[in-house]
């Protein structure tokens, strides 16, 4: 190896060289200008760190997460009257669960599906990049609005959603923190 100056280094145990040695006074090895380039290229594209537990961790929750509200969303998009005639056969009034009609039920229910869907769509985006390790700072982003997205189910008195959502944020800060494993 050679630094900016010109100084020659052993390849094998760094000593420095003097101009007209080629062998290492030091180690014995034999200096080989071959080495140098081979050493710079790999110094030049060093390779990103393998995936910590920490980025897998992310990634099955962001899976898990988007399966889970891609099924209820769909669910509640595709087949309202099936989810409806359900709590029809447990509770005989809608009041009971806070809405002033069936009518008004299934149109809550048709809203916070696609909120789910909207999510989970998110969700399995992040989760794609965050397995692919490419584009950390869009994966972050899009688990974020994924997390935030869930709080539009407030508007129905879901606090629960305040606890996804926290959840979600926690997710964002994991990728967030696991930067060095990316890419680009
Ligand atoms: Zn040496």
């Amino acid at each position: 190896m050679k630094d900016e100056s010109g100084i020659r280094y052993c390849n094998e145990c760094g000593n420095e060289l003097q101009p007209d040695e080629t062998f290492c006074p030091q180690c014995g090895a034999y200096y080989r200008e071959e080495d140098e380039a081979k050493w710079e290229e790999k110094t030049q594209t060093a390779p990103p760190g393998d995936a910590t537990p920490s980025l897998v961790m992310a990634g099955v929750m962001l899976w898990a997460w988007a399966s889970l509200s891609l099924f209820e969303g769909t669910m509640a998009l595709v087949m309202p009257d099936y989810l409806v005639s359900a709590a029809q056969s447990v509770v005989s009034d809608p009041t009971t669960l806070g809405y002033a009609s069936w009518d008004a039920y299934q149109q809550a229910l048709e809203v916070s599906g696609l909120v789910y869907l909207i999510s989970g769509v998110l969700a399995a985006a992040s989760g794609t990049l965050s397995v692919l390790r490419r584009y950390w700072l869009p994966a972050v982003v899009l688990c974020v609005a994924s997390a935030v997205v869930v709080l539009a189910l407030l508007y129905f008195g879901d606090f629960s959603s305040i606890l996804l959502a926290l959840c979600g944020c926690s997710v964002a800060y994991m990728l967030y923190s696991q930067n060095f494993c990316f890419r680009e």
